[in-house]
């Protein structure tokens, strides 16, 4: 007799394998075997995805913040099926090169601020960071100072996992993996404005990144990294006048401004690239995730005239570039993704969005006094829990609040994330084209997840 292919059975034969053969990126192998099985997805329509069982979740993370323009974008996959079949994938290496990819980097030079006007492709955000830093050093060389190998990186700071980026992000437990970490990585504490501003009774002073640089000395430093809105480490909004701070200590002490964008670019947070929301503009920029919605695999370092024309004097071949560079698929799908989010005021709609999830969320602040913290920037935010807000007491770490809560929003058919240090961040980041109605829907779950975690402590 066969076996009937149920829905269920399709489920169980499917994790049981997942169990046998994959090991997951961010995840407790043994935990995943323990606890039954993952979900896994079948389909995906505008801000929800299924399950192999039929349950449709409203996907409140754009998965992992890059499905910007939503699931089933039948655009997108036209304009990816139509590359796949003209010409699929092209080298990049040794003057060759392809229409989308060229035409692509035309586009994002159009976008970028200032003059930002070239692209290095990679193929994600992790490979940008890491030629982000390769570059920075390289361009020092070429000028005639390589003693400018450093790159400051910030406490909070996620870059990714190639091992210069793994060591450029300033959350611990990826440091723990296999002691993999570049050397001249230095570490200065996020958002200390008074410091920057020059101000030395600020306590942290010395940790700052003026303080950083003071100890270290400018003539050893490439440059900056910096997310403009942290993302992976909490959503941490960096104060009024902070970025344009650090910009001005660059400019003091010729360092590169280094801007990671893989969360903010491409509309996330109700401009192009996040750090528009700022009179700042970056030496190089890192960009991946909404860059094709995450419709394909595609990442770039942009780089300033100066930065391009200094390497583009240099008479050797760059030793560096990935198979994947510049792949035309992956382009063409930037190219729609780009020409969606301009042509259907994505942007303009990212900002009446923000203000309906900022009304949800202080709605849940009011609410729920564990509820502290509500911060919303476009479609990026989050709140914290707190036992006592009041007196900043946090919950008891074995409570796990936020793992609580998320799981809670799960089993009501909604994905957010859990973060921070305290696991005490919850964080929110839809598709850009979410509508009033499904975010309304998403803060009565979150509503009602939080109502349940109370309940588990009375
Ligand atoms: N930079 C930031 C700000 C990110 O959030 C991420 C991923 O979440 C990365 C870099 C790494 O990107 P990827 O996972 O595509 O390598």
């Amino acid at each position: 007799m066969t076996t009937k292919i149920t829905q269920q059975s399709k489920t169980v034969e499917l994790a049981k394998l997942d169990k046998k053969h994959l090991l997951h990126p961010a995840t407790n192998p043994k935990a995943l075997i323990d606890n039954g099985p993952p979900i896994i997805f079948v389909k995906g329509k505008g801000v929800t995805v299924t399950s192999t069982d039929d349950v449709e979740y409203i996907d409140g993370m754009s998965m992992l913040w890059n499905v910007n323009l939503g699931h089933g974008n039948q655009e997108l996959a036209d304009a990816g099926n139509s590359q796949l079949s003209t010409l699929a994938y092209a080298s990049s290496f040794k003057g060759f090169s392809n229409e989308p990819s060229i035409l692509l980097a035309e586009k994002l030079a159009e976008l970028a601020p200032g003059d930002l006007n070239s692209v290095f492709y990679t193929s994600g955000g992790s490979e940008s960071n890491d030629t982000a830093i390769k570059l920075a050093r390289f361009y020092w060389e070429l000028k005639g100072k390589s003693e400018k190998r450093k790159i400051i990186a910030l406490t909070n700071a996620y870059h990714g996992v190639t091992i210069g980026a793994q060591t450029a992000t300033g959350l611990a437990a990826y440091h723990k993996f296999a002691s993999s970490n570049i050397d001249g990585v230095v570490r200065a504490t996020a958002h200390l404005l008074n410091s920057e501003l020059g101000d030395k009774s600020d306590p942290n002073y010395a940790d700052s990144i003026r303080g950083t640089i003071e100890r270290e000395g400018a003539e050893t430093i490439a440059g900056i990294i910096i997310e403009p809105v942290q993302g992976a480490g909490g959503v941490n909004i960096p104060p009024e006048g902070y970025l344009e701070a650090v910009r001005k200590i660059c400019d003091e002490h010729n360092i590169l401004f280094m801007a990671d964008e893989v969360i903010c670019g491409f509309g996330r947070t109700g401009k192009m690239f996040g750090i528009n929301n700022w009179n700042v503009v970056p030496d190089m920029m890192s960009i991946a995730k909404g860059i094709t919605s995450g419709y394909s695999q595609l990442g770039g370092v942009m780089m300033n005239d100066e930065i391009r024309e200094t390497i583009a004097k240099f008479d050797a071949v760059i030793p560096h570039g990935f198979t994947y560079s510049g792949h035309p698929t992956a382009c063409a799908i930037g190219l729609k993704n780009i020409e969606i989010l301009e042509r259907d005021n994505i942007i303009d709609h990212v900002n009446e969005m923000e203000k309906e999830l900022k009304k949800g969320l202080d709605y849940l602040a009011e609410k729920h006094s564990i509820v502290t913290n509500c911060r919303v920037i476009g479609l990026l935010a989050a709140f914290e829990l707190y036992e006592d807000p009041t007196s900043g007491k946090l919950f008891d770490p074995t409570v796990f609040p936020a793992n609580a809560v998320v799981d809670a929003c799960f089993n009501r058919q909604l994905i957010v994330r859990a973060l921070g240090v305290y696991n005490q961040i919850v964080a929110i980041a839809p598709p850009l084209i979410i509508n009033k109605e499904e975010i309304e829907k998403m803060i009565q779950i979150i509503d009602d997840s939080i109502t349940a975690f109370k309940n588990t402590r009375n």
